[in-house]
């Protein structure tokens, strides 16, 4: 049978799965099976599932298909952050950056995971938005980079650790609520128990301001983290810097913000990309204490990691703590984020699908 008309089981959930087996005249519990194979062990040849009778094996492998997407590059960084190339099933290219939380050995990972191939909000900072916008990503493209990268991840650190991957954030390629429902059943998806089951406490989403994903989320009750990326506290500065200011404004985005937090009761964190001579000065932190200090927010600053092209600058250290502390003082909960994988250009906002910057197999 041609490949091309296989049924497609990634992205199906437990009862599709299921009611794929008792339409293909196997009991539902096969389906079950399957899941397990499929979101908890990274499986996609069926002739590896052990306890699957070996007709059925036969059977899936001539009319179905699991479209795990392959790493076709990677690189490490000094740091142990990851940064994957995966091709879908058209061909485009995705990155994804796998992040250690503690020292290599036996440590967990953060995923930062892509929506999008490219993003079409075009902030001017911004690697992937400077590239432009290809097309959105299926739910199951979103849940296959994960289960690509967890069994390469596997594979390469040579261990069976079924956990290894503890957090998942929505912060790689693309705008997530410009793909708002391929991203919502990624989440079910990526959290169900008896697959990946990451916790929705673990997972963030990040936003670059769309007001309409941020209202129909604080709908949603799930657990996750909202992040809004605001980077300017000034409209003028603000629709420079993140296209979408010009649809949204300030006003609106922080209408919606306390309507997010007014129905969930959930802290919101603020993404602050720190640009030399741009939007770090005093006058910036006055505007921010007075936008941020009503609400219930922490602030997440980001120094800016430079990208070839572009002629932003990182700040440096002393005017990122002069920075810090202005907000500190000005009673905001602050931090910086500590740069990972800046050296393999894994860094937030440098990941762009071009194959050229992958110089080295690791
Ligand atoms: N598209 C989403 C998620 C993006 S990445 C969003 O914009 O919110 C997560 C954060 O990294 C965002 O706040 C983004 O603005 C920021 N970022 C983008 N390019 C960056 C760069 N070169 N250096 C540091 N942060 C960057
Ligand atoms: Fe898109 Fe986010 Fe980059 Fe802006 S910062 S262009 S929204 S990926």
């Amino acid at each position: 049978m041609n490949s091309s008309i296989k049924d497609e089981l990634l992205g199906k959930n437990m009862e599709e799965l299921q009611d794929y087996m008792m339409e293909i005249g196997e009991p539902a519990f096969r389906g079950r099976q399957l899941f397990k194979w499929i979101y908890s062990k990274e499986i996609n040849s069926f002739y590896d599932m052990s306890d699957l009778p070996r007709e059925l094996r036969k059977k899936l492998d001539l009319t179905a298909r699991i479209s795990i997407p392959r790493v076709l590059k990677q690189r490490v960084s000094a740091d142990g952050t990851r940064k994957y190339l995966l091709e879908l099933r058209d061909k485009k290219r995705i990155e994804t950056v796998l992040i250690p939380q503690g020292q290599e050995k036996d440590s967990r990972y953060t995923i930062c995971i892509s929506t999008q191939v490219g993003c079409p909000i075009g902030c001017s900072f911004c690697a992937t938005g400077q590239a432009g916008f290809q097309r959105n990503m299926d739910y199951h493209e979103i849940i296959g980079q994960v289960l690509g990268s967890k069994r390469e991840l596997k594979r390469k650190l040579k261990t069976d650790e079924e956990n290894i991957i503890s957090n998942v954030v929505y912060m790689g390629m693309g705008e997530p609520f410009l793909n708002y429902d391929e991203m919502i059943k990624s989440i079910q998806m990526i959290n169900h128990p008896k697959g990946l089951n990451i916790g929705q406490r673990h997972m963030t989403v990040s936003t670059s301001g769309e007001v309409n994903g941020i209202r129909k989320l604080a709908r949603e009750e799930l657990q996750v983290t909202l992040a809004v990326s605001l980077h300017a506290c000034d409209d003028e500065l603000r629709n420079h810097l993140v296209p979408l200011n010009r649809k949204y404004s300030l006003d609106v985005l922080k209408d919606a913000i306390e309507y997010y937090i007014s129905e969930t009761n959930r802290r919101v964190t603020f993404e602050y990309v720190m640009l030399d001579e741009v939007n770090i000065r005093k006058l910036d932190a006055d505007n921010m204490i007075k936008l941020v200090k009503p609400l219930l927010a922490n602030v997440n600053l980001i120094p800016y990691n430079e990208v070839i092209g572009l002629s932003f600058k990182k700040p440096s250290r002393q005017k990122i703590l002069q920075f810090y502390s202005w907000l500190m003082e000005g009673g905001i909960n602050v931090t910086v984020r500590e740069e990972k994988g800046a050296d393999i250009m894994a860094a937030c906002g440098q990941l762009r699908s071009g194959p050229n910057i992958y110089k080295s197999k690791n």
